[in-house]
């Protein structure tokens, strides 16, 4: 797919909010600093379009970008650690669990996990989560080119092995790297494929 239009259209504070549209929405979560606005600007070719999801007031919001006039990214607040909890637990903006939980427009969740480092807890408790809801997901292990091909794929085995314990189905699985722009087109296959196009 390539992509000749990537637009800005709305915040939005809650499911009640979000576009009166029936555009197939792909959303993108990650705890942050996973990569997720660089992500963003890689699949769109636009330098600064993640960056409206960065200013202030926006970072806890749900943002919504229409690609080529057709179908919607959805850039959800990412997750972090519950502070108040006893034991760690992730902990993420209530609206985006609505959206996840409940949306019917969502086609494909796209988590974004750091493939630099060895299954965190908190990117296994919401993947583990989010395996729950049903929805169909891909794991994005991004900043490929940070460390070895052999790190990497023992950092994605160990997060398999993890998830396979509390999970039945094995999701799909991609690396990327903005720097080598590897990914890329894999993401945007997998949303071609969504879209039956
Ligand atoms: P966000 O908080 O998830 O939106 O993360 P950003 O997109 O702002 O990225 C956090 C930092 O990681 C920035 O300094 C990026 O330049 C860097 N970064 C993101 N993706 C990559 C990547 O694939 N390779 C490398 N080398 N750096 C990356």
């Amino acid at each position: 797919m390539q992509i000749k239009s990537a637009v800005f259209v709305t915040s939005a504070r809650g499911i009640a909010d979000c576009p009166a549209w029936d555009r197939p929405e792909f959303a993108f979560i990650g705890r942050s600093n996973v990569g997720k606005s660089s992500m963003i600007n890689l699949l769109s070719n636009k330098d600064s379009l993640a960056k409206v999801s960065a200013t202030p007031g926006k970072t806890r919001l749900l943002n919504f970008f229409l690609m080529n006039d057709t179908w919607s990214l959805v850039d959800l607040p990412g997750y972090g650690f519950a502070k108040a909890a006893k034991h760690e637990k992730f902990d993420f903006n209530e609206s985006a669990g609505d959206y996840l939980e409940q949306r019917e427009n969502l086609r494909r969740v796209f988590v974004l996990i750091d493939s630099r480092h060895p299954p965190q807890r908190i990117d296994v408790d919401f993947t583990v989560w989010l395996g729950g809801t049903g929805r169909p997901f891909s794991l994005v292990f991004t900043k490929v080119d940070k460390q070895s091909d052999a790190k990497t794929e023992a950092n994605i085995a160990l997060f398999q092995e993890t998830l396979a314990r509390s999970l039945v189905l094995s999701p799909e699985v991609l690396t990327s790297s903005v720097k080598t722009r590897d990914g890329r087109q894999q993401i945007l296959r997998a949303i071609s494929h969504s879209l039956g196009a």
